[in-house]
């Protein structure tokens, strides 16, 4: 039986028990498998939806926090209002010519206590439009008029200008007083690298700048003494002859005097060029700009002057004399300030921020755009560019430039670093000159007979 039973076994196979038990035990070891499989499954699944998860909140990060990044890397955004605005926090504008003193000359007398520079003022400037326009320094204009019924200061001999002299000093003055009672937003520098730290800390670095070689009283002492309270350019002329040179007047056909520089206005330039002070070429004659870019050891500056070829008017920059500006042989490192004042940037009706910005590009195709900068002259216009109505709006113009092309390096020259190389130039020139030992110009007006 024992055999049949163990012939047997081959035939029918283990008795029903052991089948179970065997088949339960492969069921077990299947069951085992399959659970391990859906483990390993599991496992694979919940890495790969947490890589997944993972993945898209990094996406969703980077893309919430892309202008962090760009900024990181240095890249603006595409948008041109928010590339203007980010390019404007490391960069921010430093005009050439504002002319808040006079306003407070004609508003207020000079009354300081009077004025409220934190609130809404009357003309385009104060604080918050500052802040709002991304303002990081500005030359405050010393303006003070010249003879209204002449384009001659004072009569042929000049030697009546000494009430300017003093309103000069009044201008001086109430800059100052400005600048103290506002001291945790401006800041008078006298330096470049005065400029960079205040707008490293937050401040508006304050300048001084004297528009008129008329208000010297024809005193080569005087701007020596202009430049000891912080005066950092001179424009040689107003809209009046003077002295020293030149004007180009408002209206064309005015009858030069000297024929551009006189041998006074020379020395004047060989003065400034020692002490530091910038040959500011706004308003002057085209003669007397020629001369005077040849004549000047120093960099110089357009104050506040757009193109005559974009907009035909005297007191604009012609193309042959924009292309004397420059590094290369027989040109002259400066830098051109667009003025955004209407009469001179368009036809009546016609000045905005595309019609400035004209003046900007052509500027830079004649000199390249690394002696392009903005001077506005707002305060000292009546009238305003549709777009550029006030300190304010300085965002809307970078926005412009950036749609035409300009890169971030080429919008930070425009705003201010066009301006801080030639003062830079202009400082440099000073010290050595004063370490070559040459002297301070002695020279006298030879129509005065006082001294
Ligand atoms: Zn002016």
């Amino acid at each position: 039986m024992a055999s049949n039973d163990d012939e047997r076994a081959p035939l029918l196979g283990e008795p029903v028990e052991q089948n179970l038990a065997r088949d339960a035990s492969l069921n077990g070891d299947a069951a085992k498998h399959d659970a391990n499989r859906w483990r390993a499954l599991r496992v694979r699944l919940i890495t790969h939806g947490a890589l997944i998860v993972l993945f898209i909140v990094a996406l969703v990060l980077v893309l919430f926090f892309w202008d962090n990044v760009g900024r990181a890397i240095g890249a603006l955004p595409k948008n041109p209002e928010r590339a203007a605005r980010r390019l404007l926090e490391s960069a921010p504008v430093i005009d050439g010519h504002i002319d808040l003193p006079i306003l407070v000359r004609s508003r207020y007398h000079n009354n300081v206590s009077a004025v409220d520079l934190n609130s809404q003022m009357p003309g385009h400037v104060d604080i918050p439009r500052l802040r709002e326009g991304k303002v990081g320094g500005f030359f405050w204009s010393t303006y003070v008029g010249c003879p209204e019924e002449s384009y001659e200061d004072d009569h042929y001999d000049f030697l009546n200008a000494t009430w300017r002299v003093r309103d000069t000093l009044e201008q001086i003055d109430v800059s100052k007083l400005l600048i103290t009672k506002y001291s945790d937003t401006f800041e008078l520098a006298l330096t470049s690298e005065d400029i960079k730290y205040t707008i490293r800390r937050g401040k508006i670095a304050s300048l001084l700048g004297v528009e008129g070689g008329h208000q010297l009283g024809n005193s080569i002492a005087v701007l020596r003494q202009y430049q000891e309270l912080g005066v950092r350019y001179v424009t040689l002329t107003h809209t009046c002859h003077n002295a020293f040179a030149d004007s180009c007047g408002l209206q064309p056909g005015i009858k030069p005097k000297w024929g551009g520089l006189s041998k006074l206005g020379y020395a004047l330039i060989r003065e400034m060029n020692r002490i530091g002070v910038l040959v500011d070429l706004s308003h002057t004659s085209d003669d007397t700009a020629r001369q005077a870019l040849k004549y000047s050891k120093a960099p110089v500056i357009w104050s506040h002057s757009s193109a005559r070829a974009v907009h035909n008017v005297p007191r604009n920059v012609p193309d042959d004399i924009l292309e004397l500006v420059g590094t290369g042989p027989n040109q002259t490192d400066a830098v051109v300030m667009v003025n955004f004042a209407p009469f001179f940037v368009a036809d009546p009706g016609e000045a905005n921020v595309q019609t400035v910005a004209d003046h900007v590009e052509h500027i830079a195709n004649v000199t390249g755009k690394a002696h392009v900068g903005l001077g506005s002259d707002f305060d000292g216009i009546g009238d305003v560019p549709e777009g550029l109505e006030d300190v304010s709006k300085y965002p809307a113009l970078i926005a412009e430039m950036y749609r035409r092309g300009w890169d971030g390096f080429e919008l930070a020259g425009l705003t201010g670093r066009n301006l801080l190389r030639v003062m830079e130039g202009a400082e440099r020139v000073s010290k050595d000159l004063q370490r070559a030992g040459a002297e301070p110009a002695y020279d006298v007006y030879d129509q005065r007979e006082d001294l």
